[in-house]
């Protein structure tokens, strides 16, 4: 076979053998196939999709939903190489130290290890969504000189804080892995990449102790079967939870679901529209808050956030704030901020005002879930159902922050934030989402909290092992990308260990 090959001309009944198979061609999958390159290792690639869009591969991600509006299942991912990141924005984060830990107010929070594990994979994960230097605080001090001062915020609990962002080597646009690394995984002599393969079934041998065989179609009705040491289970937040409970040939429960936890826990991160306004009362704020700009080698756009100190002391979750749109302020907005500039003994002639925007945390709850349905796709698999929830207090959490950001723009004599949304209906009215899947396949040392161990290998399961957000135990407010990656390479590392 050549380092790609097309599923479909596989004839039925073939059984193939490798050592390795990584399940999804997205940039989980992806950064592992990279990271394997030259490794004494078999690895087979079995990506459900082609190298561009499908109406019919595509359709395999429909499903349903109940609960809180959310994104449509098949408008939230895409289906064919590279995943995600045929759509996604480039929004690149690291996480920050305090979401990894156990936090009291936090229910089911902390992962197994903390973020120092994940350090020394960040700089390669960088390099790999293309998002410049790895930079984020360190080098902010060469953007403010570039672009002007941040602004000055009283001690507290919100700080100026950094986004930067993948851009794809020759294009305006974020790295689609499929498109950028696809020449390079075709040079890995150790690497198929199996296009059109879609797997169906995740096959135990009878005492559910490893995975015998994948069961594997085409939309072509092809079916054949593929027997690996070892698989990694890559299809993304989502679908990584109806293979695990759509093979329940063996375990009823389905594939590591021994103690119900699979497809529950799902997060996200919501992003409300136009939450509060941001006064100014110096005039424009610098450039790098409302859109993205470029300074040593590297797009990046200011966010407040929250510092750790603050999360632990006040209970609140993370968040990023954002400086979107400058608006004009009605006439009794410009008299609150005459009279309050006024009474500070400032001049707020010039000010200038903000909407503001946010990408939030949401809490773990287990019955914000996936759960499979009677509908089956093309292949016969039952399809998904996303139950969407968002609480009063993730909203009232939120807002909490807002106002400890207002009272440090105050105290430093800065500007004001005036509150716009109040209620959870106003909060629901502009809410979008991150379109970020996490939590779905949460890892913990313990079997009974976690599906996934902190080497992201299956409880019980001697050779399964799932890469991507969906082991995330809690989301943070980053964007998840930058930082499934970083994991995948961890993945990577203790794969090589398993094939000395
Ligand atoms: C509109 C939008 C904007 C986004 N913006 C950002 C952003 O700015 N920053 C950020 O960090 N993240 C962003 N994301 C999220 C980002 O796309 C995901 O975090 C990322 O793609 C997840 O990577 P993954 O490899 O785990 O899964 P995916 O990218 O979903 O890849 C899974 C792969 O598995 C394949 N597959 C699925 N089922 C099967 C099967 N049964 N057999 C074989 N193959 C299968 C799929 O075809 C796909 O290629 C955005 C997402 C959307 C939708």
């Amino acid at each position: 076979m050549s380092a790609f090959s097309d599923a479909r001309t596989i004839p039925s009944g073939t059984v193939l053998d490798t050592d390795l198979a990584i399940i999804g061609g997205g940039p989980a999958g992806i950064t592992l196939a990279l990271s394997l390159a030259g490794k004494p290792i078999r690895v087979l690639m079995l990506e459900s999709g082609g190298t561009s869009f499908d109406d019919k591969t595509q359709a395999l991600y429909d499903g349903t939903q109940t609960g809180v509006p959310y994104t449509p299942l098949n408008a939230t991912r895409q289906r064919y190489l590279g995943g995600g990141t045929n759509h996604w924005g480039g929004w690149c984060r690291p996480l920050d130290a305090s979401d990894f830990e156990q936090r009291s107010w936090v229910p089911y929070s902390g992962w197994p290890f903390k973020k120092t594990a994940l350090d020394p994979y960040y700089p390669r994960a960088q390099a790999l969504v293309e998002a410049g230097p790895f930079d984020y605080e360190a080098k902010s001090q060469q953007w403010v000189d570039q672009y002007g001062a941040p602004l000055t915020l009283g001690a507290g609990g919100v700080y100026n804080s950094w986004f930067q962002f993948s851009k794809m080597r020759g294009s305006e646009l974020p790295t689609n892995f499929g498109e950028r690394y696809a020449a390079d995984l075709k040079q890995i002599s150790n690497l198929t990449a199996l296009l059109h393969a879609n797997v169906t079934n995740i096959a135990l041998t009878p005492d559910a102790k490893s995975v015998d065989h994948l069961d594997v179609a085409t939309l072509t009705g092809g079916k054949f079967t593929v027997k690996a040491k070892h698989i990694v289970l890559a299809t993304g937040g989502m679908e990584n939870v109806r293979l695990l409970l759509a093979s329940n040939g063996v375990m009823k429960q389905g594939v590591g679901n021994g103690n119900d936890l699979v497809g529950r826990f799902f997060m996200d991160n919501p992003v409300p529209r136009n939450t509060a306004k941001l006064v100014v009362f110096a005039g424009p704020i610098a450039p790098y808050y409302p859109s993205n700009q470029r300074g040593d080698g590297a797009i990046f756009r200011a966010a407040l956030a929250v510092t750790d100190d603050y999360k632990r002391a006040a209970h609140v979750m993370d968040s990023l704030t954002t400086v979107e749109n400058r608006i004009e302020l009605d006439d009794f907005g410009k008299a609150v901020v005459a009279t309050t500039a006024s009474a500070l003994g400032i001049d707020g002639g010039d000010a200038a005002a903000y909407e503001l925007g946010c990408g939030m945390e949401l809490k773990p709850d287990p019955d914000r879930r996936l759960t499979l349905i009677s509908a089956r796709d093309a292949l016969g698999m039952p399809r998904l159902n996303l139950h969407m929830t968002i609480g009063d207090e993730d909203f009232a959490l939120y807002r909490q922050t807002i106002k400890e950001l207002g009272r440090q723009l105050l105290a430093a004599q800065t500007g004001l934030i005036h509150l716009d949304r109040c209620s959870r209906e106003s909060w629901l009215e502009t809410m979008d989402w991150g379109n970020h899947h996490v939590g779905t396949t949460r890892m913990h040392n313990d079997p009974k909290q976690g599906v996934v161990d902190a080497d992201l290998k299956v409880h019980g399961i001697g050779n399964l092992f799932v890469a991507g957000s969906s082991t995330f135990p809690t989301c943070g407010a980053s964007n998840p990308t930058m930082n499934l990656v970083a994991l995948a390479l961890r993945l990577a590392d203790h794969i090589k260990g398993l094939f000395p």
